[in-house]
């Protein structure tokens, strides 16, 4: 073995006590009790190891610019103003360095996959796209991540945008994205990146239904050209928000609609509770669509980070641990089976909505793995478990020491 970690309590595997984790070749070779000393090994004591988390949704490129942003009354046409604006003075540089930031936070607090939301437009042009496509190779070491090409500003609204898109898709990007509800012709948006989809064979991630008013949801749409285009499992739809403020009996329909065409959600709790319940001076609501309870009627949900320290959303560490307990609390999840799910929500499913293969703790997955100062996935996510240690193929990425107190 190239590595050995003993004494794990490994995530999901709870019951079976502390088990003993043989690593070779990057891979998971041995999982057993009281494996025979060889190689390198660290001794766990008992702590969780998990899968490294998965992060579906984030904005590396428009990270950390709140030093040039104005986020006073902190509304979405503030934000969209304000972002639109400092996307005009953006580098390639520039979006490489507060990139790079995000991504090192990531990789310390335990991610190990990420898809981020790349945009391309006439004003911002390739320059987003050739700041982050580098980090790709430059942070292969720690994290693997992808990029999906989206259009914020609109796509056919904005002439040039298509054929940006095109460009990007065909330098790298690896998912197509969209957000229709910034667009003239928001079905016309959805119809086309279906198109760019199947003409460079490769999955679907869109902003979707973001707003307080559940009348009408593009969800129906994306699920029926999903199932027209045989699409099932490769189409996830983010935010989702006006579901929060549908009635049950319109949920459990959209749930069904989704879990049948194969349309996976990613709720994204900091940007959704920071954007939504602005229209009230009272009682605001809380916007953030309740995934938990669409998992029970089989759709495959993920919770995400979305924006970081930009006018969308002028918070965040990157922490998807945190993610998951601030969903946790808004979402009102109590039964401890729900709270092992907000856990699987920034792993295991994340990992399906991916469609990552050789992903988990188990012989012959890849050794992506974190451990938390925590002994099972429930107390993780109820006590913010802190990450102390990372391994991406086998190769240990950061650590960090529990605290510790300093008696008298
Ligand atoms: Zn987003």
């Amino acid at each position: 073995m190239d590595l050995t970690l003993r004494n794990a309590r490994i995530a999901g595997r709870e019951q079976d006590g502390n088990l003993d984790v043989g690593i070779e070749n990057g891979r998971i070779a041995v999982i057993g009790a009281d494996l025979p000393v060889e190689g390198f090994s660290r001794d766990l004591q008992g702590r969780l190891l998990a899968p490294g988390f998965v992060e579906t949704h984030i904005h590396l490129d428009k990270s950390r610019i709140l030093d040039r942003c104005r986020a006073d009354s902190g509304d979405l046409s503030e934000a969209i103003a304000e972002v639109a604006r400092a996307k005009q003075g953006f580098s390639p540089e520039d979006v490489h360095a507060r990139g790079a930031a995000t991504l090192e936070r990531a990789i310390l607090n335990g991610t190990t996959h990420m898809r981020t939301h790349l945009e391309v437009d006439p004003g911002i042009g390739l320059r987003g796209f050739e700041g982050i496509f580098p980090l790709v190779r430059e942070y292969a070491w720690a994290i693997d991540l992808e990029i999906c090409i989206f259009p914020q500003e609109g796509l056919l609204n904005n002439p040039g945008t298509d054929e940006l898109m095109m460009q990007a898709l065909g330098s790298g990007g690896r998912v197509v994205g969209a957000a229709p509800y910034t667009d003239s012709d928001p079905h016309g948006q959805i119809d086309r990146v279906f198109e760019m989809a199947r003409h460079f064979d490769i999955d679907i991630d869109m902003h979707l239904d973001f707003g307080a008013d559940a009348s009408a949801l593009d969800l129906d749409y994306v699920c029926e050209v999903t199932e027209k285009f045989r699409y099932g499992g490769r189409v996830a739809i983010g935010h989702v928000t006006k579901l929060s403020a549908a009635d049950p009996a319109r949920v459990a329909l959209a749930a069904k609609r989704m879990a049948d065409s194969g349309v996976a959600l990613t709720v994204l709790p900091s940007t959704d509770l920071y954007l939504m319940g602005r229209g009230t001076d009272h009682s605001a609501m809380r916007g953030v669509t309740q995934a938990h309870k669409l998992l029970h009627a089989g759709v495959n949900c993920s919770l995400s980070t979305n924006n970081v320290l930009n006018p969308f959303t002028p918070f965040g560490d990157v922490s998807l641990i945190r993610m998951a307990n601030l969903y946790a609390n808004i979402a009102h999840v109590g039964a401890r089976a729900d709270v092992c799910e907000c856990f699987e929500m920034i792993s295991s499913r994340s990992a399906r909505l991916l469609r990552l293969a050789d992903y988990g703790v188990h012989e012959g997955a890849a050794a992506d793995l974190v451990v938390l100062d925590a002994s099972d996935r429930a107390s993780a996510i109820a006590e913010l478990a802190i990450p102390l240690m990372g391994f991406k193929r086998g190769r240990q990425t950061f650590e960090r020491q529990p605290p510790t107190l300093l008696r008298p």
